[in-house]
């Protein structure tokens, strides 16, 4: 089967079966079995495909189909204009995600910051790609796994982060911190969507957090208070119908100056606030 064919193939087998972006996941699969760029797939469009590249093709085609996401297939995400290793160990990263990392640079702050759950390390990495030399950047997550593969990120991307295993703030001292950042567990845990798309193959200890989702925001919320600088913001990201509850947990605590933010596609997706 020649390149031209199997893309062929594949992008109908795809689009068969309902996946929105059959074109480029077939394009994307057999780049990554072939080593190829999308552009090299054009210009090599009549060279012969093993035996075996063929099975393994039609062996992720049919994963693919099966909800299975392109990103745990390909090993990689972008973020940020990071390529990102991702694991099944790991969320993978959002575009929604890319607001509350502008947000926390608009603080433009100097000393030390915090991503709480860090995952891939996809807010931390993108913030210290851009702050660099001026802030300190520290990362936790519960997860050994996890944590791995976002050192592997950071190595790959010469960036220098202390990443601590840590179930929240309970192996952070007393250390404080000019910003404190989370992307945490928010889905309510009867939430429809996680059977579906590709939350199913998702580490479901970084979607679900009790019954109204909010478990996870209360302990952050809580516990950043007494690891945050005077005047220093603590920014948190929700699910779209999560903007009030996530206010009022914020002012409840005594956060100042709350504020909602709304993503690209203007659902709320991030709360801030400030330690006063
Ligand atoms: N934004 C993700 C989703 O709705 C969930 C991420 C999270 O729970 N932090 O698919």
């Amino acid at each position: 089967m020649t390149i031209f064919e199997a893309l062929k193939l594949s992008r109908a087998k795809l689009a068969g079966a309902g996946i929105e972006s059959a074109s480029l996941d077939a394009s994307l699969i057999l780049s990554y079995l072939t080593d190829l760029t999308k552009v090299q797939l054009i210009t090599h469009d009549t060279d012969e495909l093993s035996d075996e590249t063929v099975n393994h093709l039609n062996e992720l085609i049919e994963k693919r189909i099966s909800g299975y996401p392109i990103a745990y297939i390909l090993g990689y995400k972008e973020f940020w204009g990071l390529k990102l290793k991702v694991t099944e160990d790991t969320l993978i990263p959002r575009p929604d995600t890319e607001i509350i990392v502008q947000k926390a640079l608009d603080c433009k702050v100097h000393g030390p910051i915090l991503d709480m759950g860090t995952g891939t390390g996809a807010i931390i990495l993108a913030l210290k790609s851009e702050y660099g030399d001026a802030v300190e950047a520290y990362a936790c997550d519960i997860s050994k796994k996890a944590l791995n593969v976002a050192r592997e990120n950071a190595r790959t991307h010469s960036l220098d982060v202390t990443f601590i295993e840590s179930d929240w703030f309970s192996a952070l001292g007393d250390k404080k911190f000019s910003l404190i950042v989370s992307n945490p567990p928010y889905i309510e845990e009867n939430d429809p969507h996680l059977t579906k798309t590709s939350l199913p193959y998702e580490p479901i200890s970084a979607l679900t957090s009790g019954s109204d989702g909010l478990d996870d925001i209360r302990i952050i919320c809580a516990d950043a208070l007494s690891h945050l600088e005077s005047g220093a913001p603590l920014l948190i990201e929700h699910g779209y119908n999560q903007g009030k509850s996530v206010a009022t947990i914020f002012t409840e605590n005594g956060y100042k100056n709350v504020e909602t933010i709304k993503d690209l596609a203007g659902n709320d997706r991030v709360t801030i606030g400030f330690l006063i």
